[in-house]
């Protein structure tokens, strides 16, 4: 019912674009053939005129008398279409002798230019009175405007056969581009219809690539829907990861439940309270942070930003880590620039860090170096971690910072994919970004770049407290 709701539409838009434009080029064909034709008649009336005054002017000085008789050898009695024929001063017709057969009225008029008709003819008459060779005479100039008339009416006819032709040809030329035109909507439109019902947005709307005001729906409409797709991918692909990390350890809590109900030894149960206890604190801290990048994707989170010695933050981690660093066989050095002061919300800087480190002490190997370093470089605080880990395979280092990816999940183990892109989600929050370099099986480097605050040195209230 919908559908044919659109299409009646459409046919309906189609006809009335279509009967619009026809209209309208009558309108201009009739109003053009109509000046054209006045036009034309009056120029070529005037001409004529003009042609038939001047001749009649010209032929005075052609007129000879010899004793008072008349001497039409140089007279020229047709020349440019106009007849001419000379009275005597009682409208006697002196020359030429044949009667040309033109019964135009007999009454001379000087200088009067006039149309006199007789029957379906028409003609141009002037009359001119001239004394200037002996006694006075009467030139008389006829222009037949039958020929005239002849080439006016074709015109008319021609005319009148263009406009109904152009006209038609307006219509028909206009319909078939306008229904082509709409039949790609109609296609857009079936296609919008297919993704919508079908769920299906790998479809693409068609796009000639012609680059006209279609094509260009069609593009933009297709990069909307591009965007879409990698956004409910990105979502799809998001919710079975978070699906998948929690089901692990919610199995686990599970299993330890059912075992701690059934033993009896109390070290039993506390290995399973134990383990619950792990377990519980990692969808804990999985739940928390995908909170908080959920939070301030949606922007309700606000960070509770302070001019802080990223330095001396830095020197205070390195030294809570020292003692897993031990634990792991992994030295930990740390080389900051104290002075330098970013912008930041304290918590997550500690844990943005934290991460890095971790990641450096998780992933290096026994007798293994993790070195902290941070720097001013253009204006911006640089915060190395450097690492002589097993490093990271080039396919996977443009993978890491997505969420849930582990490289090696052998390593990873309690880890949850989250670290790396906690640690960039704070250093964007920062106006920061974050780099990855490394070499497998020699170590890598991970880079965060925060913008410095002010002028990047430390204010006098934060020199003197460095506790935190
Ligand atoms: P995880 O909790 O698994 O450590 P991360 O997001 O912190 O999650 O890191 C993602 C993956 O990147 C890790 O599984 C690991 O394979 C790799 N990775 C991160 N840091 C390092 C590092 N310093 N050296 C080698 N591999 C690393």
């Amino acid at each position: 019912m919908r559908r044919e709701n659109s299409i009646k539409k459409k046919s309906s838009i189609k006809a009335r674009v279509t009967l619009w434009y026809t209209i309208l080029m009558l309108v201009i064909l009739v109003i053009g053939a109509a000046y054209l034709l006045s036009l034309n008649s009056n120029i070529s009336r005037t001409a004529q005129q003009q042609t038939l005054v001047d001749t009649v002017t010209a032929t005075i000085k052609d007129i000879r008398f010899t004793y008072s008789e008349l001497d039409d050898a140089g007279v020229d009695f047709y020349r440019d279409g106009v007849s001419i024929f000379l009275y005597d001063t009682k409208g006697r017709l002196l020359a030429p002798k044949i009667n040309s057969g033109l019964k135009v009225d007999s009454v001379l008029t000087d200088r009067y230019l006039r149309t006199v008709s007789q029957g379906s003819e028409k003609w141009l008459v002037y009359d001119l009175y001239s004394e200037s060779a002996g006694p006075g005479c009467w030139i008389r100039g006829i222009f037949p405007l039958s020929h005239s008339q002849e080439t006016l009416r074709r015109m008319q006819l021609l005319i009148l056969a263009a406009v109904p032709f152009f006209t038609l040809l307006a219509a028909v030329g206009g319909y078939y581009i306008t229904k082509r035109a709409f039949a790609r909507v109609g296609a857009m439109a079936k296609t919008a219809e297919a993704i919508t019902s079908g769920q299906d947005l790998s479809r693409r709307l068609p796009d000639d690539g012609s680059g006209d005001e279609l094509s260009m729906l069609g593009h933009a409409m297709n990069s909307m829907l591009e965007r879409l797709q990698a956004s409910f991918d990105r979502e799809r692909r998001f919710t079975s990861d978070v699906s998948h990390e929690l089901r692990t350890p919610t199995a686990v809590i599970l299993s330890q439940c059912e075992y701690a109900l059934t033993c009896k030894a109390t070290a039993d149960k506390d290995e399973s309270l134990q383990s619950i206890r792990r377990q519980a604190g990692r969808i804990s801290s999985i739940v928390s942070q995908l909170l908080l990048m959920i939070r301030a994707e949606n922007g309700k989170f606000c960070p509770a930003m302070e001019p802080l010695s990223i330095g001396e933050l830095c020197e205070m981690i390195v030294m809570e880590m020292e003692e897993t660093a031990r634990a792991q066989d992994v030295r930990l050095e740390c080389s900051p620039d104290r002075s330098l002061v970013v912008n930041g919300d304290e918590t997550l800087l500690i844990r943005m860090v934290t991460n890095l480190l971790s990641n450096a002490i998780r992933y290096n190997r026994p007798g293994g170096t993790v070195r902290l370093t941070v720097d001013a470089d253009h204006g911006r605080c640089l915060i190395r971690v450097a690492d002589t880990g097993i490093g990271i395979s080039p396919d996977n280092l443009g993978r890491i910072w997505e969420r849930f990816y582990r490289a090696d999940s052998a390593r990873s183990g309690d880890g949850s994919g989250l670290g790396l892109p906690m640690v960039r989600f704070i250093a964007n929050l920062h106006g920061g970004d974050v780099d990855a370099e490394s070499h497998p099986g020699k170590g890598s480097i991970f880079t965060v770049t925060l913008p410095l605050a002010g002028n990047g040195e430390l204010p006098q209230k934060i020199r003197n407290d460095s506790s935190f």
